[in-house]
């Protein structure tokens, strides 16, 4: 059975979670600010935390970097009312993997509870030991210390930039789309209107090179071989 971390401290909000995953087969257990949150996350094996962002005593961003800062990788989804895409892009930054806006329907928030179980539990428990690395040209990205090398220079990835990066390179020469890149390393099916691959994409410009990646008009992106 799936335990969930509901860290939410309007209690109408926990409840009406709490009922409906446990309606679903769920196990959960309420927080009701971030120290709770932050405690129970740490001491106890969860599979899954929801996570709100405005919470009492610490910010939920904090939560979350505090929680990935101490290792743990369990799937979080952010449930919050802010729709900004600046606090989307920090959550996922952070290491959130789903954010759901409020007000939402429980059965959407549900799937993606049930998308990011399965997620989780398909993983391999270790990368693939025998690929190390991926080479383009002359970039090169270690996929165990999750850092770019470009002409002999180490270059420090946040997890969407590694991710991102690492697509291109296994499709080097390659034009991907704005809805490949979304799905590959956002993995959900994010509003088709978002900006967000072209801002990462910018990010990994300014730190690669404006010609590493280039753009396909109307399309999406391609990385081309270079050096
Ligand atoms: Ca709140």
């Amino acid at each position: 059975m799936n335990r969930i971390l509901i860290a939410e401290d309007e209690p109408r909000i926990a409840s009406f979670l709490e009922k409906g995953l446990k309606a679903n087969g769920f196990t959960t257990t309420i927080a009701k600010d971030a120290e709770e949150a932050i405690n129970l996350a740490l001491s106890d094996n969860f599979d899954l935390l929801l996570l709100d962002l405005g919470l009492p005593k610490l910010d939920g961003l904090e939560v979350l970097e505090q929680l990935r800062g101490q290792g743990l990788t369990f799937p979080i989804i952010i449930l919050t009312a802010r729709d900004d895409i600046n606090d989307k892009v920090a959550g996922l930054e952070g290491g959130a993997d789903d954010y759901v806006t409020k007000p939402f329907r429980f059965e959407e928030l549900l799937a993606r509870v049930r998308l990011r179980l399965r997620n989780s539990q398909s993983l391999p428990k270790k990368q693939n030991e025998a690929l190390t690395q991926l080479q383009v040209g002359n970039l090169i990205l270690n996929l165990h210390t999750r850092k770019a090398i470009l002409k002999g220079q180490e270059i420090d990835l946040p997890a969407k930039e590694f991710s991102l990066l690492e697509t291109f390179m296994s499709h080097p020469e390659q034009v991907m789309t704005r809805e490949q890149l979304l799905d590959r390393v956002w993995g959900f099916d994010y509003d088709p209107g978002s900006n967000i691959v072209d801002v990462y994409v910018g990010y990994l410009r300014k730190k690669l090179g404006t010609n590493v990646i280039r753009t396909v008009r109307g399309v999406g992106y391609c990385l081309k071989q270079s050096g």
